[in-house]
């Protein structure tokens, strides 16, 4: 079966954060400070489990776990585990690396088929400013763990900020030239709480990503890609990876949108860019909890907005606690 939203969409795409806690405190996902601790009511393994079946129910095809940061949570694995063990092909984690070469035996034994890893820039002072402290080397360690373990694609999520990291925009093209690495560079979304006006000024179009890429390489080579898809993706002739542009702002892309998310307090979010939580704790707790899942993930498909809202405004929850 195809799960329809009211607008035509197909949702095939569940995204699930299973933690708000992160070991990194990047400046354009949160305001200042972190979680130390799941609160009580974060979602367990059974939950995800049982989510995942609903889902699996309604012929959504893949599974990505994100945060928060996902790799801090222990029982990651058990979660791959029953995604796969639910039918679900293509299970995936976007994670800022940093515990993934150590953690990576014990994702693959799991089930998990694919990455998307967070390096917003290759310079280290430039990475630590971003990220509020953060060392690349260790992402560089998890990258290539990536890599050498096969995993196909990985894929390098940038998001460029005016002022902190358009200088790297060429670095990390440069990353796909020799090796199968999928540099996606992402619009900066106003989803941090930031004062508007620092916002507007930090913000670069994709348009503006895109030409330093070519100024740098030449003109890029289109690559063909599932139309569902965010990215608008390209090669640097010759090159062993490609880029990509995520436009979510200049050029948003909802009426492909195939998602739906969970956050680890257990509210469906239907859109990314929109205040819409459907609490759901109360399918979660159900007699029959697959059953009212089914029902659970009716109601936040039907509700499904036609756009997100992609201008600068306060939110009620920044992207830390939705997970990307
Ligand atoms: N901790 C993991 C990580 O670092 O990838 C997963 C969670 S993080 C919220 C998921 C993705 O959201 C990352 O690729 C991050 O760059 C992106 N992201 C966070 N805040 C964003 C923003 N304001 N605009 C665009 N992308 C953002």
């Amino acid at each position: 079966m195809k799960l329809t939203d009211r607008y035509g969409r197909v949702i095939k795409d569940l995204r699930i954060s299973v933690t708000p806690r992160c070991n990194y405190d990047c400046l354009y996902c949160h305001p200042l400070g972190l979680e130390m601790t799941d609160p009580p009511g974060t979602v367990t393994v059974e939950d995800v489990a049982h989510f995942i079946q609903a889902g699996v129910l309604l012929g959504l095809e893949s599974v990505r776990f994100t945060g928060g940061e996902p790799l801090v949570r222990k029982e990651l694995p058990a979660m791959i585990a029953a995604a796969r063990a639910a039918g679900v092909e293509d299970v995936a984690i976007t994670t800022n690396a940093t515990a993934l070469k150590k953690r990576l035996p014990d994702l693959l034994a799991a089930g998990l088929t694919r990455v998307n890893i967070s390096l917003d820039a290759r310079d280290p002072e430039v990475f630590r400013a971003l990220t509020r402290g953060g060392d690349v080397e260790d992402v560089w360690e998890g990258i290539e763990a990536a890599l050498e373990a096969g995993l196909h694609p990985v894929k390098l999520n940038a998001v460029v900020i005016r002022g902190m990291n358009e200088g790297e925009v060429a670095p990390l093209a440069e990353l796909t030239l020799d090796r199968p690495l999928h540099m996606r560079y992402i619009e900066y979304m106003h989803l941090n709480n930031a004062p508007f006006e620092e916002y507007r000024a930090q913000f670069v179009p994709g348009s503006e990503i895109k030409a330093r890429v070519e100024a740098a390489f030449g003109k890029l080579e289109p690559v063909a890609t599932d139309p569902s898809s965010p990215a608008r993706v390209y090669r640097i002739p010759g090159a062993a990876g490609t880029v990509g542009f995520i436009n979510p702002v200049s050029e948003p892309f909802c009426s492909n949108c195939s998602r739906l998310r969970l956050t680890s307090d257990k509210k469906l979010r239907p859109c990314l860019l929109t205040e819409l939580e459907i609490d759901i704790a109360w399918a979660f707790a159900a007699e029959r909890p697959v059953e009212a899942l089914v029902d659970a993930i009716l109601i936040a498909t039907d509700r499904k907005p036609a756009y997100g809202n992609t201008l600068p405004t306060q939110r009620q929850r920044v992207m830390l606690g939705i997970g990307g």
